[in-house]
């Protein structure tokens, strides 16, 4: 791993980008704005999942006061406003409470309507994050590089970042994706060395499930083992829980997630197997989501046969290793005892209900 870039560090209502602060977790919401119950559920469900910042579309004028009413309801995750060409939603969300608003100022007109959203955003202190997609590149560029390659993409960032910059306005952050990982990879390396502002890191239109959090996973987890990144989403064709999950793990995995809780850690299961491994530990995963217990900090083993696992259980706070139709549970290297099969989930859990704090 190398060490963190050194990028400004930006608010967002409560929460710090950049700078020193842990990497933030995002995601969108896929509900219809104007649907207010669905879309408050969807935020809370989020925001419980461990969703740092809530980005919300507003597709239009009257879409903004979603936001109002969110913070009515008590919504205190940071919510973001994705505008797309119209000036004057942004002033709209800006008045009706979001935190930072997602807008290219090159793509709303004269400088006037930029300096008009420079001027909201300055006096509520909202920042603005300037998003440019390989998707959506501006004509020129496209034609100058012929692709929207990762020097066309930075540097179209770049120019929005100026537009801001000639109006004294710094409080931004950029992302530049594309849904080419390499291109995206490459990309964030050159803004990182051109610029200090706080980078969103994201492949876009990554895919479904397993193919996206895959791209996703080594498009941000390449970046952030370099250091570079301060916000993350996983963009997947899938529930959004499932971007924060996903968002979580490579966080944790690269240990740059100071909420993480428990992890897993769990044998391929071989010719060596002799116990049902795999539904046992899916059964354990729904167990430790139903009875709360994912904050815990704690390395748990779950080991398919005596021969590694009692090893790899070793290393862990508690484990598993499995014999035939039975198996041995470990506590910090020592056996406790042998259970059927069976009752090894529930003996488990228990265990690390009883045994471990949050
Ligand atoms: S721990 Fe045992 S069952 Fe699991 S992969 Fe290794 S040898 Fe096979």
């Amino acid at each position: 791993m190398t060490a963190r870039r050194r990028s400004n560090a930006v608010r967002v209502g409560k929460l710090t980008v950049g700078g020193d602060a842990p990497i933030t977790v995002q995601s969108m919401t896929n509900t219809d704005p104007r649907d207010r119950e669905a879309t408050l559920r969807q935020v809370r469900a989020l925001a419980l999942r461990g969703c740092d910042l809530v980005r919300l579309a507003v597709p239009d004028r009257g879409a903004a006061s979603i936001f109002s009413y969110l913070k009515e309801q008590g919504i205190t995750v940071p919510l973001v406003a994705d505008i797309h060409f119209d000036y004057k939603i942004a002033l709209e969300a800006v008045a009706a409470g979001a935190d930072k608003i997602r807008i290219n100022p090159g793509n709303v007109g004269s400088r006037d309507n930029v300096a008009a959203v420079v001027r909201a955003c300055r006096a509520a202190g909202v920042p603005i994050r300037i998003g440019v997609n390989g998707g959506s590149l501006e004509r020129p560029l496209l034609e100058r590089y012929g692709a929207p390659t990762a020097e066309a993409i930075a540097e179209s960032a770049l120019g929005h970042a100026a537009i801001l910059e000639s109006l004294d306005f710094f409080d931004t952050v950029i992302s530049v994706k594309s849904s080419d990982v390499k291109t995206m990879i490459d990309a964030n390396r050159i803004l990182a060395e051109k610029t200090d502002y706080p980078l969103h890191l994201g492949v876009t239109e990554a895919g479904g499930l397993k193919r996206g959090m895959i791209k996703g996973a080594i498009g941000v987890g390449t970046l952030l083992s370099e250091g570079i990144g301060d916000t993350v989403r996983v963009s997947l064709t899938a529930d959004p829980l499932e971007e924060v999950a996903a968002a979580r793990e490579i966080l944790s995995a690269l240990g740059l997630d100071p909420t993480a809780g428990i992890d897993v850690v769990s044998c391929p299961t071989c010719g060596r197997t002799k116990i049902d491994l795999i539904p046992l530990l899916a059964a354990f995963e729904k167990g430790l989501d139903e009875r709360g217990l994912r904050k815990k900090k704690l390395k748990v083993a779950f080991m398919g046969c005596a021969v590694n696992g009692p090893g790899e259980a070793r290393e862990a706070d508690i484990g598993i290793a499995g014999g035939d139709g039975e198996a041995l549970l470990f506590k910090r290297g020592e056996t406790i005892a042998k259970y059927p099969a069976d009752r090894i989930v529930e003996v488990l859990l228990d265990e690390i209900e009883k045994s471990f704090p949050t």
